[in-house]
């Protein structure tokens, strides 16, 4: 490794300790680019690297809030604004509280290169709170109620309301926030604002809403995943797939790869994972996506109903079939590890696409590169989401909707154009094949241009 590189790592562990996440995901994407730094002896004079590691603006809040029975409770609400070189800040909202100061910064420095890589003029940021709607506060056995997630939601809005906008930054959804909230948090800040503005994407559809945002996470990933086989000549017919979560981002994988004729091994939830020797069936699936979005249970409840499914409780997907084709990680970051990876190899893995961001730990990256299997980073694979807000932002801007194969052709459209980046990135620098180099780079050098360009700012 360079000197420049590593003086910029040690820079970023002294200079944010306790952060273990940001350094994983800073030395991740950093390693990947010493031969565009030997290349472009601009980025270095310009420090480049030292200002995108660190972010142009962190906001950190208080969220007072009351509960159902009366009593105030306090959350901590963040924002973190990364880059804005190539557009408007741009990063979904986190609730769960796993969030913290380390995880949102990971967040923001990954939504920098992916946003870059969708090819449309977005910025990186990312946020959210360390709230559990899955815990109340005074019934733990339970989930907070509507009410409750409602005023949480407001109370949050209205110190964020502050710091966004449809020009300077513009959230979305991540973990635990979905339709219900967006949809609240766009009414307060509405309500805050006088106007109607397109300040959040994954709106419902009577309120400026995309056809297919909601899909376009699992959908792309899916894509990313059927670009990569289709420059082998293969394709998803009968494959087995293993995934790993069973919110947004893995029910609509395991939809995309039902249409493709693949087989759904696994599902999963922090209660267990589901295994279905012969692959789920779409009624299956169908259960579990109203689980989820609307009972709001666990897979261990559903399960009991279901004969043919096993439910390993407290396990992950990673480890239990015994034939594996391609595994698609959509629950949390670091939730792969170098065990898993092995296992998966041996049973006969060769593609894995991650839904989530930065799943796999750098044990497992390591084992799926030297494997030279196709692995696709998060950053590229899971870039339809953002990709598909970018296209509800357009069409709020020119008061347009779009129908939804006009949508579901664009967001194809933009996992081809990632995946031939990434592809031609690796080759041009030495490392054909190798998507995690490609899409670094790839995303790299149109923010590190934009930023030349844009002075010392
Ligand atoms: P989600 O709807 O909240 O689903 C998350 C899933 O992960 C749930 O099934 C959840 O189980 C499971 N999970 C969370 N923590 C877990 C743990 N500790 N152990 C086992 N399972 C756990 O969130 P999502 O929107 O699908 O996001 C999933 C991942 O994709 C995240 O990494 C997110 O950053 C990334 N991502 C999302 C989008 C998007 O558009 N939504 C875009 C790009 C990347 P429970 O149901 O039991 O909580």
């Amino acid at each position: 490794m360079s000197k420049y590189l590593e003086k910029v790592l040690e820079e970023v562990k002294t200079k944010n300790p306790h952060q273990p996440e940001f350094h994983q995901a800073v030395c991740e994407v950093l390693s990947s680019l010493e031969p565009v730094l030997k290349a472009n002896p601009q980025y270095e004079k310009n420090a480049i690297l030292e200002r995108l590691v660190e972010p142009e603006r962190v906001v950190m809040f208080r969220v007072p809030w009351v509960d159902d029975k009366g009593t105030v409770r306090v959350n901590r609400g963040y924002r973190v604004q990364m880059n804005s070189a190539i557009g408007p800040y741009k990063g979904g909202l986190r609730f769960d509280p796993t969030v913290n100061l380390s995880v949102l910064k990971f967040l923001a420095f990954e939504q920098v290169f992916k946003n870059s890589l969708t090819t449309l003029p977005m910025g990186g940021g990312k946020g959210g709170s360390d709230f559990n709607p899955k815990v109340s506060p005074h019934t733990p056995s339970k989930r907070c109620s509507d009410g409750e997630v409602m005023r949480f939601c407001q109370s949050f809005m209205t110190e964020l309301y502050s710091h966004i906008g449809a020009e300077t930054d513009v959230p979305a959804g991540d973990m635990n926030v979905g339709g219900r909230e967006i949809g609240y948090l766009f009414g307060q800040y509405k309500r805050i604002a006088n106007k109607w503005t397109g300040v959040l994407t994954g709106k419902g559809l009577s309120y400026g809403g995309s056809l297919i945002r909601p899909e376009a996470t699992g959908y792309g990933a899916v894509y990313f995943a059927q670009n990569m086989l289709e420059k082998r000549g293969q394709s998803f017919a009968g494959m087995k797939c293993v995934i790993s979560g069973s919110g947004n981002v893995a029910s609509y994988a395991a939809e995309k790869l039902l249409h493709l004729g693949a087989k759904v091994l696994t599902l999963s939830d922090r209660s267990g994972t589901v295994y279905a020797e012969k692959g789920i069936s779409p009624k299956f699936l169908e259960d579990v996506m109203t689980l989820k979005n609307v009972k709001r249970g666990e897979l261990s409840d559903l399960v009991k109903k279901t004969k043919s499914v096993k439910f390993y409780p407290g396990k992950a997907p990673w480890q239990v079939a015994p034939a594996v084709d391609a595994a698609f990680p959509c629950a949390r970051q670091n939730e792969l590890d170098g065990a898993d990876a092995a296992y998966l190899l041996k049973h006969g893995c060769k593609v894995v696409s991650e839904g989530a961001n930065m799943p796999s730990t750098p044990e497992a990256v390591a084992a799926f590169l030297k494997a030279k299997i196709m692995y696709a980073p998060g950053k590229a694979s899971n870039a339809g989401g953002v990709a598909t807000s970018g296209l509800e932002m357009s069409q709020n801007s020119e008061r347009i909707t779009w129908t939804e194969q006009e949508v579901d052709k664009k967001l194809q459209d933009i996992m081809r154009a990632i995946h031939d980046n990434a592809w031609e990135a690796a080759a041009r620098y030495g490392d054909k094949g190798n998507y995690v180099m490609g899409a670094n780079i790839a995303g790299f050098i149109k923010v590190a241009d934009a930023m030349v360009a844009q002075g010392v700012c």
